[in-house]
């Protein structure tokens, strides 16, 4: 027997048409590329969306085209995402970040056909767009007067290309599981795979996203998404401020301290949300002018593991709530975050850190264990760690093109690449990547946790592990510190304040100081790059 309810197909675009309904006048607040603040609606934002989608289809560009962006955080990017999927077109998010050629490399291997460009980033489109056959029009996200000399073919300014379309047109009508978005992974290992996103999963994911024990968010929330709409979709943020209609900050190209601080307090941000290197940013500028966040409730941190001295910060010193996240371009991204459940609310100092530090559970819609090299399950003990393995609607069910068919079980589960141990309450822990563990005399040593424990360290800005070969223990763990300007902390020092927080043979053989750690472009250690600048070090103990 079948349900009698109606099918409603689960569509992007109707994310906008609700938050235009029934938060039309909510603004969007952007600190625009040009320079300055520029205010506008979910009302108008939806009208220009519109007007996007009936160019896009002017211009002859169909269902399915692959229409690339390359720009930062602004209302006018976020247009462009609506108008490109309600025409049932594919948004693809190029991270401004990788070098030009593996954006080149991405652009032909989705074969792009059209893109749309921040000023920022048009020196990166001259270089590269006679290598992208594919492509056609290139669209600058500004107005006429703003759009410079440019040596390039088929540019037009945005406004002035917007202005041909009055706006009178229907949302393409789409089956649910057609794509609607596109995101490259960094490529840490290989060539970068693209993770494709359907209507489906990406409303879903909004959902998700929503939920109290996630983002916990609602229509009085002030959301300001410093992580980029380029770093796996803003973190969905994109479309659940929206979906609960929450007014939206939108941080452009600035995102120091400075200017962080001046969005949170002009426009009263309560939730924001970025990876750790940002909220680094904030907190020395905080620290320098004595500056408080009244009005920030919850920050959301992840991307890569967030410190605990960050955590203690965040809620000791400005009473803001730290959620840890976790998760992957191939989850949409988000995969658990950290709120806590009864068993630990009551928890208070250390021991609530204890459980901050964890990445936390999975919202529904995610289903999560961790299993040997040989697939077996392992137990909810909060000890053994194994590999990270997850399912669910807003999970990649494979990578375009077929690649990386290794990491997609015959029963449906996604291999993340994690390592991680899950504790009898359902929080997951990451202990590191499957490639970054250190093998030390066949047992496993985390890199993430010693980090961890390094930068808790007052004279450490940044700290990385990696294994370096030893002839007895095959692997041992070499810390690679910068200190923060002006100190002085020395080798003896930091191993001695580690001593005694984590396991003694886990205690790293050597540290070695330099001036700067390598990041990829998403802001995580390039811990490959360390591997190769360090692969002829001769640790002390070999
Ligand atoms: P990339 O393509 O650079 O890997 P993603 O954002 O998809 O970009 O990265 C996902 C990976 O980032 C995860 O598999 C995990 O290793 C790491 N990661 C994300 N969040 C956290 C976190 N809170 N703690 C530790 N690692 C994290």
């Amino acid at each position: 027997m079948l349900g009698l309810m109606q099918h409603w197909p689960l569509l992007c675009h109707k994310i906008i048409d609700h938050a235009a309904r029934q938060h039309g006048r909510r603004e969007i607040v952007s600190r625009s590329v040009e320079g300055p603040i520029v205010r506008t609606t979910y009302g108008e934002a939806r009208a220009r969306a519109l007007r996007v989608a009936q160019r896009l289809a002017a211009d002859g560009y169909r269902r399915g085209d692959r229409i690339a962006t390359l720009a930062w955080n602004t209302a006018r990017h976020l247009e462009t995402w609506y108008g490109i999927m309600g025409m049932g077109g594919v948004y693809h998010t190029l991270n401004p970040r990788l070098f030009p050629e593996q954006i080149a490399w991405i652009m032909n291997h989705a074969e792009d056909r059209c893109l749309f460009v921040d000023l920022t980033f048009l020196p990166i489109v001259e270089k590269i767009a006679s290598s992208v056959p594919s492509l056609g029009r290139v669209i600058v996200l500004t107005d006429g007067a703003h759009l410079p000399a440019t040596a390039l073919a088929n540019v037009v300014a945005y406004e002035d290309w917007l202005a041909g379309a009055d706006g009178d047109f229907d949302w393409v009508s789409l089956d649910e599981n057609e794509a609607c978005g596109m995101c490259y992974t960094s490529g840490t290992t290989g060539d970068p795979k693209g993770v494709v996103y359907s209507h489906r999963s990406n409303v879903l994911h909004a959902m998700m996203a929503a939920q109290p024990d996630a983002m916990g968010v609602n229509s009085r929330d002030v959301i300001l998404p410093v992580v980029p709409m380029f770093h796996a979709n803003a973190w969905g943020l994109a479309q659940t401020a929206p979906l609960i209609g929450a007014k939206l900050v939108m941080p452009g190209g600035r995102m120091d301290g400075e200017s962080i601080y001046e969005l949170l307090d002009t426009e009263k941000v309560s939730f924001t949300a970025a990876v750790p290197t940002v909220w680094l940013m904030l907190l020395q500028h905080l620290e320098e002018t004595g500056k408080k966040l009244p009005h920030l409730k919850r920050v959301v941190i992840g991307g890569s593991a967030c410190p605990r001295a960050m955590t203690e910060k965040f809620e000791k010193n400005y009473g803001v709530e730290v959620v840890h996240a976790w998760g992957m371009t191939e989850m949409s991204p988000l995969g658990s975050l950290g709120s806590l459940k009864p068993e630990y609310a009551g928890l208070e100092g250390d021991a609530r850190l204890d459980i901050k530090e964890k990445q936390g559970h999975p919202p529904f819609g995610v289903e999560m264990r961790i299993t040997d090299d040989d697939g077996n399950e392992l137990p909810w003990d909060g000890k053994t760690f194994g590999r990270l393995k997850v399912r669910g609607p807003a999970v990649a069910s494979s990578y375009y093109g077929g690649a990386g068919a290794d990491q997609f079980d015959a029963d449906g589960w996604f291999d993340t690449g994690d390592v991680a141990h899950i504790d009898q309450n359902g929080y997951m822990q990451i202990t590191d990547r499957a490639k970054d563990v250190i093998k030390s005399g066949g047992e496993w040593i985390s890199s993430i946790e010693l980090e961890n424990l390094a930068i808790g360290h007052p004279d450490v800005a940044e700290a990385a592990v990696i294994g370096v070969a030893h002839p007895k223990w095959d692997e041992r763990p070499l810390l690679i510190v910068v200190r923060k300007p002006g100190r002085t902390v020395t080798r003896e020092a930091l191993i001695d304040y580690m001593a005694g927080k984590c396991a003694k043979w886990w205690l790293p053989d050597d540290v070695a100081f330099v001036d700067e750690i390598p990041h990829t472009a998403t802001g995580k250690i390039q811990k490959i790059t360390l591997r190769e600048q360090f692969k002829d070090y001769r640790l002390p103990t070999a």
